[in-house]
């Protein structure tokens, strides 16, 4: 098979990866310029902020392995291909040439088995990276169950690893993906996490080991696990195994068989608001028990999860933005990090005023519910939750909500709602 014909079939097969930031847009293009669902170079971005171009394919799409959400799965039919390590490298030399990439984006299905595809992979890097002198950006997924020789090895030339969990619970994988054992995917996760703590220890200037953190992917809506359990999952891939990012891919049914996936897409606004609730996690000081609990399990559809949070904490609101703490500041829906920055450093000029409050970037339609400033409330007084809700709604044009719409937990439980009447006008 020609070198072309394998990157067409292998570019597309990896457009499933969510890890690179510009994957999963479904924009079709008819007859203008550009093409946003094809597949083949992605972006990413630096820490530093820089977007990169990377070269996005497999290795290869065949694989012994049979999980039930997988396109490449073994027991589908359709074309596969293989690369080459040399026709890997060749392309992304040539591509980087052209100017078309800054670096390679590299995964695989499973070939034979773990260590012959890991192997494999890290014949590539290393090719990169001594022979051909490349100093691009490199992500390259680890595979699981392979030797932690090899993921040490790969580490020693890749800018970025990650190593996908799939699926939130071990019932799931064994379920979906029952050839994957949940301790081979964490245990080179936890490797990876030591090796970066080590050569950070010991400032080696030597040798770097994966200098820009590893990553994880988790597919949403292909087994019944709630936001709640997903959310408590990254927060201990975060806390654990010092992830950089952990990326969400709503469930795409690629495949009609077999009976045990769902052939329904979940909405992608639950993938957004899986988003949002990870960035409170990282960016805002919450913890996952503050997003959900058990007896409220699901992010709401409506309104943010931090405006659902304060929702739920009408009782510490408002909050004077002249005294309260940074971390406090960025508890309030409209204030973001950049905004509560701005904030404390005015202060201590002297107290900011609401019309300050616009120029900082705080967003008022949401803030103004939720504090004062000099002493001064601009909400609208005495609100009760319901309505308040309906004044945070991320549409607020949206005029046929339902009752279910505003009481999800209620109507998932059956009961009657009393009272409710005058607040949808
Ligand atoms: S091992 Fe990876 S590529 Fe193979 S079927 Fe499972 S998810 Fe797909």
């Amino acid at each position: 098979m020609e070198v072309l014909e394998k990157l067409k079939i292998l570019a597309d097969a990896a457009k499933y990866d969510v890890s690179c930031s510009s994957s999963g847009s479904t924009r079709a293009n008819k007859g203008g310029l550009g093409n946003a669902t094809a597949a083949g170079i992605c972006h990413s971005w630096a820490d530093d902020g820089r977007c990169i171009s990377l070269l996005k394919i497999l290795m290869s799409n065949k694989c012994v392995y049979d999980c039930a959400y997988c396109v490449n799965r073994l027991s589908n039919d359709f074309p596969r291909a293989e690369f080459e390590p040399e026709e890997i490298v060749e392309l992304t030399i040539n591509f980087y040439r052209r100017n078309y990439i800054e670096g390679l984006f590299l995964s695989s299905a499973v070939t034979r088995n773990p260590n012959y595809t890991m192997e494999r992979l890290v014949k590539v890097v290393k090719k990169l990276r001594l022979e051909e002198n490349f100093h691009g950006y490199i992500h390259l997924k680890g595979i699981p169950g392979a030797d932690e020789k090899l993921i040490r090895e790969a580490g020693l030339y890749v800018d970025r690893m990650s190593i996908n969990i799939e699926l939130p619970t071990t019932n799931s994988l064994r379920l979906l993906a029952p050839q994957k054992e949940r301790k081979e995917i964490l245990a080179p996760m936890k490797f990876i996490k030591n090796q970066i703590d080590e050569h950070q220890l010991q400032k080696r200037r030597d040798e770097s080991f994966v200098p820009a953190g590893q990553s994880t992917q988790m597919i949403v809506g292909a087994t019944n696990e709630t936001d709640y359990h997903i959310v408590k999952i990254s927060e201990a891939l975060y806390n654990r195994m010092s992830l950089k990012r952990v990326y969400y891919s709503a469930y795409v049914p690629v495949n009609n068989h077999p009976a045990i996936i769902p052939h329904e897409v979940p909405p992608l606004q639950r993938e957004h608001r899986i988003y949002q609730a990870d960035w409170l996690l990282r960016f805002y000081g919450f913890q996952a028990d503050e997003i959900l609990s058990p007896e409220h399990p699901n992010l709401d559809m409506l309104v943010d999860p931090k405006c659902q949070w304060a929702l739920r904490n009408l009782n510490l609101f408002p909050m004077e933005v002249n005294r309260v703490s940074f971390l406090e500041l960025l508890r309030i829906p409209g204030i973001g990090n950049t905004s509560a920055r701005r904030i404390m450093a005015a202060r201590r000029f002297g107290p900011v005023s609401y019309e300050d409050l616009k120029k900082m970037g705080v967003v008022l339609k949401r803030a103004k519910y939720f504090i004062t400033c000099k002493g001064q409330y601009y909400g609208m007084g005495d609100i009760e939750p319901m309505r308040l809700k309906m004044a945070l709604l991320d549409k607020p044009k949206q005029s046929q909500l339902m009752l279910s719409d505003l009481y999800p937990d209620v109507f998932n439980k059956g009961l009657a709602v009393g009272g409710a009447h005058g607040l949808l006008t």
